[in-house]
């Protein structure tokens, strides 16, 4: 199999200032960043990871490289978030997929809540789970999708790169065939166009760049409350192209710095980054948030 068609498309939706969103687009290599962070933090953050992520081109593939490069990205990220008191906080979510044309692979690794889907013979796979409280209240049976979509916490997620030393990293690999599409969005997308809606407009579209462009059209129908961004790629059959092998930039290894933070960001190990300004839920609001979704969790309880 070999890479067909790509595009990539980023929007600042309907309710924002900024564009906090990030991508990269470099076949064999893909991904999707969404920045938080006041001011324009959560821009640098998005910025710092695709950066760390172009940098180390086709060079990773497999598993462990793929997750080490979110570690790196992690690793710049909250160096630089605890020496600038400009950017005190600052995170991003990351999913990165990259192609192995010769063995029909595609490797994911992420972190947070951005998405990759699998479209293959009319039906729509999710890659990733995401990393959001919303998240695991659907996996624990407490609300359905649906209910996730409008949730009052639908934007708090659980794990984010750059707000801590180290961080978990998701990965995993699947196989691709001719035929197949990949999407990879922000929560712009998946926060406000369902995911039967994805696959429609993908399925209908008569391309790639045509996608992208229906895909943000859609989520800006439906109220664009967040950035919104977009990356597809087909899959088609055939001997992959010479692909010009670049070499990891030299930046790619950096050495650790033992930069002792001023003041670090508080380890709530919660951030927001939907709809509204601000990175981080001050802790009134988190409990209260809490508080909501216990009660939420207790109504549904009872009216079933
Ligand atoms: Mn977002």
């Amino acid at each position: 199999m070999r890479i067909g068609r790509a595009a990539a498309l980023t929007d600042t939706g309907r309710r924002r200032l900024d564009n906090e969103d990030a991508f990269v687009l470099e076949p064999p290599l893909f991904a999707v960043a969404d920045g938080m962070g006041g001011a324009q933090a959560g821009e640098l953050a998005a910025r710092l990871a695709v950066t760390t992520f172009e940098q180390a081109g086709s060079a990773a593939r497999d598993p462990e490289s793929l997750a080490e490069l979110l570690r790196l990205a992690n690793e710049r990220i909250f160096q630089r978030a605890t020496s600038d008191a400009t950017a005190a906080g600052m995170g991003t979510t990351a999913t990165v997929v990259a192609v192995d044309e010769r063995a029909g692979t595609v490797t994911l690794a992420h972190v947070g809540d951005s998405r990759a889907y699998r479209i293959r013979d009319g039906l729509l796979e999710r890659l990733t789970e995401d990393h959001s409280l919303v998240a695991e209240l659907v996996r624990g049976g407490t609300i359905t999708e649906d209910e996730a979509l409008v949730h009052p916490a639908r934007s708090v997620i659980t794990r984010v790169l750059g707000t801590d030393p180290t961080v978990d990293v998701d990965t995993r690999t699947t196989d691709l065939a001719p035929g197949d599409v990949v999407v990879l969005c922000s929560d712009g997308l998946s926060g406000m166009v369902r995911d039967d809606a994805i696959l429609s407009l993908v399925t209908g579209a008569e391309g790639p760049a045509e996608a992208t462009e229906a895909l943000v059209a859609a989520a800006n129908a439906a109220g664009g409350d967040d950035n919104v961004t977009v990356v597809v790629f087909e899959v088609l059959e055939g001997e992959p192209p010479e692909r010009p092998a670049r070499e990891p930039a030299p930046e790619t290894t950096v050495a650790h710095v033992d930069a002792p933070p001023a003041s670090p960001p508080a380890d709530d190990g919660v951030i927001r980054h939907g709809p509204g300004r601000g990175s981080r839920w001050p802790a009134l609001l988190l409990i209260a948030a809490i508080l909501l979704v216990a009660a939420l969790a207790l109504w549904w309880g009872i009216s079933r």
